[in-house]
């Protein structure tokens, strides 16, 4: 058998990015094939406090030359630049590898886990794909503020950029092969030029895709109908800030941002990561739910899988899933905001035990 290793740059970053990061590996280290090649690369702000910068070159240099990234989390509330912006070099790195698509899973694994009435494991089941290099994170750093007294971030929404973010939408929904296949543009085109061009480029995509049905979401309303009936919803394509703003709502509906993975994703290059920040409430205490970034490691292996066509990884990928379900399904199993009482090692060993 032809097994691959694979090269995994690992940034663990700050508060519980590096407790829930050391599940994933160990998750990842349970598999027998594929095999992977982990090297650790400093980052976050605690590394900035020591070092002066929260994303040394030498580390985005290694999250190029690496086959996937694995990420934890980063930033800290107190740690923030001179201007009083909190460094967030998650984002930053989204920046500098072009890594456009952000791909965020939302998955029901138990009824338990979520706030809404008579919905059971499974019934939700979509993915949020959100535009991660331009709409309104395009001004970040680069916002005007004058005289103290007028502030202005811009949203920048381009051709190509929402070209190749609805397409990945498309390809997307053709590849999860749910029935119907449906891509849901969400935008705010009846109020601003630059979401009604986002909608117009979306519909000139579409029409390269006609066996997937295309349905239309202003973002006000889509936070209703999320609440309403999450069981419509197959892929959902957004700019920047909205899809940030539903990421955190869709997780709601799962069980917390515990249970939301997530992938960001460019042409040469890819990051995944738990949906979570650095949650420095619960740091360093045990409580931290390793499930999500557990579940990104997954994704890795999955994107891993299509990219080098390599059979293996998408099998391992699939397994994690299926031992995730097995864990979480049973009502209060698991870490506290799963209304259990294992903290965030047990629960990633005994995942590692139903692999
Ligand atoms: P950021 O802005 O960096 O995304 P945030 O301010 O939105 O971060 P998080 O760090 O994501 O906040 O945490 C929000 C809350 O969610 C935390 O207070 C924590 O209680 C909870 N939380 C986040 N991640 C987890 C997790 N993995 N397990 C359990 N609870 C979590």
């Amino acid at each position: 058998m032809n097994e691959k290793t694979y090269d995994i740059a690992v940034l663990k970053g700050d508060g519980i990015g590096l407790e829930v990061v050391d599940e994933a590996i160990k998750v990842l280290e349970a598999l027998d094939a594929p095999k992977f090649n982990f090297s650790e690369h400093p980052c976050g702000a605690g590394h900035y406090l020591e070092h002066g910068d929260p994303l040394p070159k030498s580390t985005v240099e290694a999250c190029r030359q690496a086959d996937a990234v694995l990420l934890g989390a980063m930033g800290l509330p107190h740690v923030r630049w001179p201007d009083g912006t909190e460094m967030r070099p998650q984002v930053d790195l989204r920046f500098m590898l072009d890594l456009y698509a952000g791909v965020r899973p939302i998955y029901l694994y138990s009824e338990a886990h979520t706030p809404l009435k008579g919905l059971q494991a499974g019934d939700i089941d979509f993915v949020i794909l959100r535009e991660n290099v331009e709409g309104l994170f395009a001004s970040m750093n680069g916002g005007i503020e004058l005289r103290g007294e007028v502030a202005v971030d811009s949203m920048v929404i381009t051709r190509s950029g929402t070209e190749r973010i609805a397409r990945y939408a498309f390809q997307l929904a053709r590849k999860r092969q749910r029935q119907p296949m449906k891509v849901t543009c969400v935008d705010k085109a009846n109020v601003f030029k630059s979401m009604a061009f986002f909608r117009a480029i979306f519909d000139e995509v579409a029409a390269e895709f006609a066996d997937v049905e295309r349905d239309y979401a202003y973002i006000d309303a889509l936070a209703m109908y999320l609440v309403q009936r999450p069981q419509s919803y197959d892929v959902l394509v957004s700019e920047n800030m909205f899809g940030d703003i539903i990421s955190d709502l869709a997780a709601g509906l799962v069980g917390g941002l515990g249970m939301a993975p997530s992938g960001d994703i460019g042409e040469d290059a890819a990051v995944f990561q738990p949906s979570h920040g650095t949650a420095p409430d619960i740091a360093g205490k045990g409580l931290a739910n390793p499930v999500a970034a557990i579940l990104s490691a997954a994704l890795m292996l999955r994107w891993l899988g299509e990219s080098h066509s390599d059979p293996a990884a998408e099998r391992g990928a699939e397994r994690i899933e299926v031992a995730v379900r097995c864990i979480v399904q049973e009502p209060g199993v698991g870490t506290p905001d799963l209304g259990g009482v294992m903290n965030t090692g047990e629960l990633g060993d005994t995942i590692v035990g139903v692999l």
